[in-house]
């Protein structure tokens, strides 16, 4: 994966966060240390495991 966080363009890192037992997902920005399968916390629906599912840069650009 070749991603600049410190890029110039008009990109932002996402983190993708998913429950191990049940169809949660969560998106929240990129912070420093995340990586993929990494744990994060606990389901707020059933209490399972989260895990980081993906990492990725999601264009800002303002055009519809
Ligand atoms: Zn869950």
């Amino acid at each position: 994966m070749a991603i600049s966080v410190d890029s110039k363009q008009n990109l932002k890192v996402k983190t993708l966060i998913k429950c191990m037992q049940c169809d949660y997902t969560q998106e929240r920005d990129f912070q420093v240390g995340d990586f993929v399968l990494k744990l994060v916390g606990n389901c707020p629906k059933d209490n399972g495991p989260l895990y980081i599912a993906g990492i990725y840069a999601e264009s800002i650009t303002p055009k519809k």
